[in-house]
């Protein structure tokens, strides 16, 4: 039998299971923070959480980390939750790190019993200037040394409003001159009193910090494998010391392992980074089809399959890697080729009158839909005296090397005749106004099919007078440099020219779309339409080129 690739989760969780870990208590989860979309990084967690758990037939746990109420919130639920159904994952259960306030605050309490725990009444800022960095020893609070009691009093105290935003905190009393900064006090607790908590409301003044919740919550859930990206590696110690002085015997202890973050060239990753470019109005909301957020990965006309194929590929690793967005995009190439609705649109027309077409006659011809599937479909589409063709494929002298029309040459009309561009009309600056053909009547046989005929090219075209007007938003990358993501002045490399509009001419199938149908504009690339789209106003949004 062919033995069976595993990634390096998977190898973990055999190695555990070899040595006597129970199959039944594999649990994971995926824990984001309700203050944004979620982007195409998230998916790489996803995938590969609820991957696994289909593969040990087990669950995923999605946890809500709702433990910032100044930017979290209720919609931001609906739409993460509506995201990983798009991908075609299904959470066991949906969780709250809200709904363990009470239990963390009750750990905290055995901390400060503990002696490992107290308020300090200095400045957030204050704290930080003290810990230092890695070159030097962290600075110990004067509040250190205060008393049990008196911390217990003062947290209380906290707990109940008595003090404003800023004035005090509980840290952890681990520290001050650990080599690992998270375990320079960490701050366990800030007061926030005048924010309303999307679930808890009110009730609380006092908030756990991620750090603080995040590794109690995976033990509450009993959640056995923790996976999560590199920038909580070292966090790991702190969570482990936490555990260390709350656990109970015999409960198990989540375990935490480490994969890469996906960074993807062009663009930045991270909730608070988008969330920004929303803000300040850069982009159009978070679903503006520029941004690397599911939503707005699906309204370019992304499939969940060519994102789920592309997490695949990439695979998960442990050193930190860009990832270029071309590969995303061969990924949906693929499936589009597959997928996509052919049409004829054309963007930058010219002008071709065929002399000895009759003036009012209009022909439906046969034009396949999806070349690549099997059974063969057909739509019909109107030919007349009047064609449009881009202007670039048009030359008035042959060259060579150009292989298109040119006075005196052939070319065939995709799925119709073969025409020869006999003379033009010029406009007053000198440019080509129309260009006027002859065609010819055999190279397309009775039933509507062409008949065989060498000629070196096909253009695409759309009847004049069978010409529907559409919109179409051309993209470029966001970001004007490549890495991006590891940029502090990221906001100064925006991409100001990353999106284009421009009207086109369509065949008149086009009016049959809807929203999100994807299309194949022959020759010109991937199309989907968009979600702001009317009867009337028919918006298309490119999705990638062909090739
Ligand atoms: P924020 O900027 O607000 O921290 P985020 O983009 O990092 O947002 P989180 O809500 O913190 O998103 O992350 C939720 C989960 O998704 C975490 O387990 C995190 O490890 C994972 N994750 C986030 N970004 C990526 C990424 N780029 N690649 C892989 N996994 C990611
Ligand atoms: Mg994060």
């Amino acid at each position: 039998m062919k033995k069976e690739n595993l990634n390096f989760l998977e190898k973990i969780i055999e190695k555990d299971l070899k040595s006597g870990f129970t199959k039944k208590k594999l649990l994971f989860r995926f824990p984001p923070e309700p203050n944004g979309y979620l982007h195409i990084g998230h998916a790489k967690s996803i995938f590969f959480n609820f991957k696994l758990a289909e593969k040990y037939k087990t669950s995923v746990i999605l946890r809500f980390d709702d433990t910032n109420p100044i930017e979290e919130k209720k919609k931001f639920i609906e739409y993460i939750k509506n995201d990983i159904l798009w991908l075609g994952f299904k959470w066991k259960k949906e969780t709250y790190a809200s709904n363990y306030f009470n239990k963390l605050y009750f750990f905290a309490k055995i901390l400060i019993k503990k002696g490992k725990a107290y308020v300090d009444d200095q400045t957030q800022e204050q704290i930080q200037e003290q810990k230092k960095n890695h070159f030097e020893n962290g600075m110990e609070s004067p509040y250190r040394k205060r008393s049990i009691k008196e911390n217990l009093f003062l947290f209380e105290k906290m707990k109940n409003g008595d003090f404003n935003d800023g004035e005090c905190v509980l840290r952890a009393k681990i520290d001050m001159k650990s080599p690992n900064m998270n375990l320079r006090d960490p701050i366990m607790y800030r007061i926030i009193k005048k924010k309303n908590h999307f679930k808890t409301k009110k009730n609380w003044c006092i908030y756990p910090t991620y750090d603080w919740t995040h590794g109690q919550s995976d033990y509450i859930e009993q959640i056995s494998h923790s996976f999560c990206s590199f920038e909580f590696e070292n966090h790991k110690p702190l969570y482990k010391w936490f555990l260390k002085n709350i656990k109970k015997k015999n409960s198990l202890i989540p375990k935490q392992y480490e994969f890469s973050r996906l960074n993807l060239n062009y663009n930045i990753l991270s909730k608070r980074k988008l969330q920004i470019l929303v803000k300040k109005k850069i982009v159009n909301g978070w679903d503006d089809p520029r941004m690397p957020t599911l939503a707005g990965l699906r309204r370019r006309g992304y499939t969940p399959k060519s994102i789920n194929n592309f997490i695949k590929k990439i695979g998960l690793s442990k050193r930190e890697n860009n990832i270029d967005i071309s590969l995303l995009e061969f990924s949906i190439r693929k499936h589009l080729k597959k997928i996509s609705y052919r049409v004829m649109v054309v963007i930058n027309p010219i002008l071709l009158i065929i002399e000895n077409y009759p003036d009012d006659k209009v022909e439906w011809l046969n034009s396949e839909n999806f070349p690549n599937q099997l059974k063969k479909n057909y739509r019909k589409i109107p030919f007349s005296k009047k064609i449009y063709i881009e202007n670039e494929d048009f030359l008035e002298k042959k060259k060579t090397n150009f292989f298109r029309f040119s006075l005196g040459e052939e070319i065939r009309l995709k799925n119709a005749y073969i025409l020869k561009a006999n003379k033009i009309s010029r406009n007053l600056d000198g440019s080509i106004k129309q260009i006027y053909c002859t065609y010819d009547k055999k190279s397309l046989s009775k039933t509507g099919f062409t008949r065989k005929k060498k000629i070196k090219c096909t253009l695409h075209w759309v009847s004049k007078i069978h010409a529907i007007k559409i919109k179409i938003n051309i993209y470029d990358n966001l970001f004007l440099e490549k890495k991006s993501e590891q940029l502090k002045n990221y906001l100064d490399k925006i991409n100001k020219n990353s999106l284009k509009t421009t009207i086109a001419y369509a065949e008149p199938s086009i009016r049959k779309a809807t929203i999100y149908n994807k299309f194949q504009f022959q020759r010109i690339g991937y199309f989907c339409l968009d979600k702001l789209s009317k009867k009337k106003k028919l918006i298309f949004n490119k999705t990638v080129s062909l090739t």
